[in-house]
């Protein structure tokens, strides 16, 4: 046994921290973990898991419509913001309570503590006034919103934080931004009844997915009432006498609205942590940098999750913490693959995506075919839903191999799951082709597109 208090001391209680520490902590391993808020961090505190309990709220209304068609009359229907607040947050609470006890039960020892670095080997727990020291610290502090200082008043405006515990529901909200947060939050406000004006400073939404999606959903945004406005910055924020927030943006009007969010992006948690005494660098965004078995510059300190800013997704944060485990303590070098990631935008319609979008392959492979299937999901016969599926596979054509897939529209989140494996593996659309359909269901369709809608040669459409 080390002089040391812990083998590993783990700051920060979130998706990977958590996980790391009640590995580490079942293998034998004496493990400190010290979190300043809530153990969960910002995936089961104010992330993924209360944003998609307020998604399913906001899908409702289309629900309730939906029913007449077959056959059911809904009586009037009553939205209490504050019921779904509390119900949402007595959920996070159970999630909460079972973090600390999967640490408590592997016999880690919890630290309700901001911790920083005193040197490589010493943390300072400034709510115990007590400092450890640990062999290994691994360092998961993840993320919080840009805060956009640029825009003048931006203290004036809210982030995905607030958005999900205000007091009353806003009767209309200003989001800025159009990555996943930003559209996300636009599509739950617009279910719930807000009226709601998206900002964006691109040409279309979701840059970093694939172009039929992207205008697939701005379509389907503007049709449910959000009003988008992109090429278009907010500049400004002021307080009106109507009672209400005015923003005002880059194209010389203003917007009056009860709340403005910001959804610019996510910065790692690094400030103040004691990283220069400890001599753990970071890059120009405050990010720590790690080498590819997540080891930062100060070789017993390992860091992870959204506070390295490889991808910021808690899957990958808990499969980095994996990794790390087999490479601090079980003598077994470990690189988390990021590589073919499926990821899902919970939006209304939903969408689903992994791998390639067709700009990126055809851009990498020169030629590729793509199968695109655009439908009436079958519950919109009788429901009366205007809203369409879209499937689209790209292939390389060459190898034969489908390097992208991308879903939008009913459980596009599950699929993209599902389509995650076959696409790691290496399938082929020969693969796909030989797969039997599962009927009635959307998702046959993406085993039974057997002729390309078009293919791309030389990076041209033909
Ligand atoms: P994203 O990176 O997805 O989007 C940020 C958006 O803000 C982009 O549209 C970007 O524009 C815009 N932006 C950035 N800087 C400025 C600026 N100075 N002025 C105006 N606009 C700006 O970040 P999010 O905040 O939406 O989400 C953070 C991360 O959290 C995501 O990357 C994602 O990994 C994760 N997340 C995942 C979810 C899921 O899996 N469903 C849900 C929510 C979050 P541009 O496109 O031009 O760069």
């Amino acid at each position: 046994m080390s002089d040391y208090d812990f083998d590993l001391f783990v700051i920060g209680g979130g998706s990977g921290g958590v996980r790391a520490g009640r590995v580490a902590a079942s293998m034998g391993k004496r493990v400190g973990v010290a979190e300043e808020f809530r153990f969960g961090g910002t995936c089961v505190i104010r992330g993924c898991v209360p944003k998609k309990l307020l998604v399913y709220a906001s899908e409702f209304p289309e629900h309730f419509d939906e029913a007449a068609g077959f056959g059911w009359s809904v009586g009037e229907a009553a939205f209490s913001w504050p019921a779904l607040i509390a119900a949402k947050d007595r959920e996070i609470a159970r999630l909460e309570g079972l973090y600390r006890k999967g640490l408590e039960s592997n016999r880690a020892t919890i630290f309700t503590s901001r911790a920083e670095l005193i040197d490589a080997h010493h943390v300072r727990l400034l709510s115990d006034d007590r400092t450890v020291s640990a062999e290994t610290i691994l360092i998961a502090t993840g993320g919080r919103p840009n805060p956009h200082e640029a825009l003048p008043r931006n203290h004036l405006c809210i982030s995905s934080n607030e958005a999900l515990d205000l007091a009353e529901l806003p009767k209309s909200i200003v989001i800025e931004g159009g990555g996943y947060i930003a559209v996300e939050f636009a599509s739950i406000f617009a279910g719930l009844g807000s009226k709601v004006t998206l900002v964006y400073r691109g040409k279309e939404i979701l840059s970093r997915f694939d172009a039929d999606l992207r205008a697939g959903l701005h379509k389907s945004l503007e049709a449910r009432g959000v009003t988008i406005l992109t090429q278009t910055v907010l500049e400004h924020v002021h307080p009106g006498h109507d009672g209400l927030l005015h923003a005002h943006h880059s194209g010389g009007a203003s917007i009056a609205a009860d709340q403005v969010m910001l959804a610019v992006g996510r910065l790692p948690n690094t400030q103040g942590l004691g990283l220069d005494r400890a001599g753990v660098a970071t890059d120009a965004q405050g990010a720590i940098t790690v080498d590819s078995f997540s080891r930062t510059s100060q070789a017993n300190i390992f860091a992870i999750g959204d506070v390295t800013n490889r991808v910021q997704l808690t899957p990958v944060a808990i499969h980095e913490a994996m990794c790390f485990i087999e490479t601090a303590f079980k003598d077994n070098p470990v690189a988390p693959d990021h590589e073919t990631i499926a990821t899902a935008v919970f939006t209304r319609p939903e969408i689903g995506t992994v791998g390639m979008s067709e700009e990126q392959a055809a851009k990498r492979f020169g030629d590729i075919d793509v199968f695109r299937a655009e439908f009436r999901p079958m519950k919109a016969t009788l429901s009366g839903s205007t809203g369409k599926m879209l499937m689209k596979l790209i292939v390389d054509s060459i190898s034969g191999k489908i390097v992208g897939a991308h879903v939008m529209g009913p459980d596009a989140g599950e699929m993209a799951q599902l389509l995650a494996i076959p696409l790691k593996m290496g399938a082929s659309k020969a693969d796909f082709d030989r797969t039997m359909a599962v009927h009635p269901t959307a998702a046959e369709e993406l085993v039974t597109m057997y002729q390309p809608s078009y293919r791309v040669r030389g990076g041209a459409r033909v």
